[in-house]
């Protein structure tokens, strides 16, 4: 037999080799848990939460801790590296999306079916960076897609009154890591003058960083999302939001509460920057 009905996913093919094999079992334990996430993704509210359901984590592990020490420098470098004097827009994506081209600067593009550039509009007012590609997002190529994405588009559309179009979606590293472990250290230092140029390029009037390391990419080498989420940085002089990931929140609502906060707060500068939006705030 060679197809299976894998919660309401037709897996259809014949491993010949063990990394057919490996693929298959990637795409089976992908569909059961997004089986079971997408239970999670409710209406986005600062409502009391449902209860959390028993969904089996996968754990994010960096195999090499990043201190804070580490973190620092490549985020300097990282900086120091990046030239920034890219066309604003369509124009300057395209431009660094060709010097990317077939990326080999870290390891990480051996695991990649997709590099995962970013999608939204090239001239948004609003970037949201998260962490790295996953299982979704690297087959696709395309950031937040699959049940985190379901849930960022809910923030988006029910605290921000945006839609997916009208921002832009970017990852601190392009391609997926291995095992949905954290990226490295040298993996982000290779891949983060990408998103700073991206960034340059966009010239969006707010930023929102959501996880840790994101955090730690661009706004506190030394910081923790818990820690700081709610609190505005800057980023060469573009404010700066922290909030949880969506990933993070599908597998604990309780902190839905604090993020619908948070992007409240996001909002309401948004707009007095004068953010572009075609349909009025929600609050
Ligand atoms: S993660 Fe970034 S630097 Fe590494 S191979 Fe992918 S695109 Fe290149």
């Amino acid at each position: 037999m060679c197809c299976a009905d894998v919660a309401g996913a037709m897996v259809c093919r014949m491993p010949d080799t063990l990394a057919d094999l490996r693929a298959l079992v990637a795409d089976v334990r992908a569909a059961l848990e997004d089986e079971a996430l997408r239970g999670v993704v409710a209406e986005f509210s600062d409502e009391a939460p449902p209860e959390a359901v028993a969904v089996e984590a996968s754990p994010r592990r960096a195999t090499r801790p990043a201190v804070g020490g580490s973190w620092a420098k490549l985020a300097d470098r990282a900086r120091e590296k990046a030239d920034t004097s890219v066309p604003v827009g369509a124009e300057g994506l395209q431009l660094i999306r060709d010097e990317l081209g077939d990326c080999r600067r870290c390891n990480l593009c051996t695991g990649r079916s997709h590099i995962v550039f970013g999608v939204g509009d090239p001239s948004a007012d609003l970037v949201i960076v998260g962490e790295a590609p996953g299982y979704h997002e690297d087959r696709r190529g395309e950031p937040f897609v699959g049940p985190a994405g379901e849930m960022l588009d809910k923030m988006l559309a029910n605290v921000l009154g945006l839609d997916r179009e009208e921002v832009h979606i970017l990852n601190v590293v392009k391609c997926k890591p291995p095992e949905n472990r954290n990226p490295l250290p040298d993996e982000v230092g290779a891949c983060l003058p990408f998103l700073h140029r991206q960034i340059a390029a966009i010239q969006p009037k707010v930023i929102l960083v959501v996880g840790t390391v994101a955090l730690k990419a661009l706004l506190d080498p030394s910081g923790g999302i818990t820690r700081h989420r709610g609190q505005w940085g800057t980023l060469d002089g573009v404010p700066v939001m922290s909030t949880f990931h969506p990933a993070y929140l599908l597998r604990n609502p309780e902190g839905k509460r604090h993020t619908f906060a948070d992007l409240k707060a996001l909002g309401k500068r948004y707009d007095e920057l004068g953010g572009r939006r075609t349909r009025p705030s929600p609050f």
